[in-house]
């Protein structure tokens, strides 16, 4: 293939030309320019692959360009070109610069701020694939290339959406997968790709977002002095076992060579341990097991909502670390006393300062987790004193246990004491006190 040239022109579908800039990347189904159309500055992608039905693939592009993206998070295709020396590719938007790729944060070159970001990107890949699959599409390459991430606010862009298919449909680009993405049963030749092996890849990305590995990368691939194409065969398809199988301890990761597992597992609270069990040590054998996207959702915020932040030094703490109603001792020396909880209809979130209410929480039947309704505030005077603000924007109601009820207007304050109840819009509340020995949830 000849790599076009700055200045080159390619004819877009429908008679605009694209003006060749740079060179920014190439891949294995072809090459990334940066481009101009009307002096406005795009990428193209132009493919230097071999379709086996070529027809077939720029027909599937052109219904998902007509059909739009499911939402903005999507670095969707937005115009076909004309066929030119043998080939063609598509035009999309550019990466702002301030989104970083996926790999560069695994392999440290980008960090995140906080863990609350790290949340944050985790719940918007969820939901990007989430709108996804709603639409009755399905990814079916999804791997650490796919994803740009803003560290600085956990905003996603997903790219790389040429070979999206209509699920249960074989995606004419031929792409099966990347190594260590895919799910077994394509690894083993018994299945394509479709939406059930997308939420294989997709929990693969959040076990690598939050323990830094690799799920199936334990004791038995060490053992395999070289990873043939039949060994990994083995690994990833025939017999994958989760190294953190609790009925399967022969893949447990190995000390001095796997640190990052070792280190980060045990820090996260057991409900999001069981959703990594749930999806590669049931989920590897039976694909109806992996968590589909809207639970993962609910994984995540309540994986937020139990995150912490030292008032006094900024320090993150998991909630699940404190054995309930003890006192939490943060390393800086400061100690503050464990939080009530308010108890909702799905969710049920430690009163902590710094903790916020978000719409998924406050306003029912919603599962917006981006909008802020409410945080939990410490009184400047006395520290002691915590209290709920209200930032929804609409009036609610609590009632004391003692003592009349009132209304609550945006930017005022609800005080945090047991047996209160709090009537939102939609929904409604109460603030309760978690007994030692209770896990603090239902
Ligand atoms: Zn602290």
């Amino acid at each position: 293939m000849i790599e076009f040239k700055k200045g080159e022109e390619v004819n877009l579908l429908g008679g605009a030309s694209a003006k060749i800039e740079n060179k920014l990347g190439q891949g294995g189904q072809g090459i990334v320019y940066s481009i101009r159309i009307d002096g406005k500055p795009y990428a193209l992608k132009w493919y230097t692959c071999k379709f086996k039905d070529k027809d077939a693939f720029r027909k599937n592009m052109e219904r998902n360009i007509t059909e739009g993206p499911p939402d903005n998070k999507f670095l969707w295709p937005l115009f076909m070109t004309n066929e030119q020396n043998g080939s063609f590719g598509y035009v999309m938007n550019l990466r702002p610069k301030e989104y970083s790729e996926f790999s560069d944060i695994l392999n440290k070159t980008v960090e995140f701020p906080s863990t609350e970001m790290v949340i944050n990107s985790a719940l918007n890949i969820v939901n990007g694939f989430r709108s996804l699959h709603r639409k009755g599409l399905s990814y079916q390459d999804l791997n650490d290339g796919n994803f740009f991430i803003n560290v600085k606010n956990g905003d996603i862009l997903i790219c790389d959406n040429d070979n999206v298919t209509p699920d249960g449909k074989k995606n004419s680009g031929n792409i099966g997968g990347k190594p260590g993405y895919m799910a077994p049963e394509i690894v083993c030749g018994t299945s394509h790709p479709n939406s059930l092996t997308d939420c294989h890849s997709l929990a693969v990305i959040l076990f690598k977002l939050f323990c830094r590995h690799d799920p199936l990368m334990g004791e038995q691939y060490v053992k395999s002095v070289c990873i043939t194409e039949q060994c990994e065969f083995e690994l990833y398809g025939k017999n994958p076992i989760f190294i953190f199988d609790p009925n399967n301890a022969m893949n447990r990761p190995v000390k001095g060579v796997h640190p990052n597992p070792i280190k980060l597992w045990p820090l996260y609270p057991d409900f999001l341990q069981s959703a990594f069990v749930k999806s590669f040590a049931e989920g590897m054998k039976n694909p109806n097991a992996r968590l589909p996207e809207n639970e993962w959702q609910k994984i995540l915020v309540r994986l937020r909502d139990e995150l912490l932040e030292c008032p006094s030094c900024g320090d993150d703490l998991f909630l699940n670390h404190f054995p309930a109603g003890e006192t939490i001792k943060c390393g800086c020396g400061h100690s503050y006393s464990y939080p009530l909880r308010l108890a909702l209809e799905k969710y049920n979130v430690p009163l902590f300062p710094g903790v916020k209410f978000y719409a998924c929480h406050t306003r029912g039947g919603n599962d917006d987790y981006t909008t802020v309704t409410g945080e939990v505030i410490m009184n400047k005077n006395n520290p002691s004193l915590w209290g709920i603000k209200n930032l929804s924007g609409d009036s609610w109601f609590m009632t004391p246990e003692n003592g009349e009820g009132k209304n609550i207007e945006n930017g005022s304050i609800v005080p945090i004491v047991a047996n209160l109840e709090l009537q939102f819009k939609e929904t409604a509340g109460k603030i309760i006190k978690v007994k030692g020995g209770q896990s603090g949830y239902f």
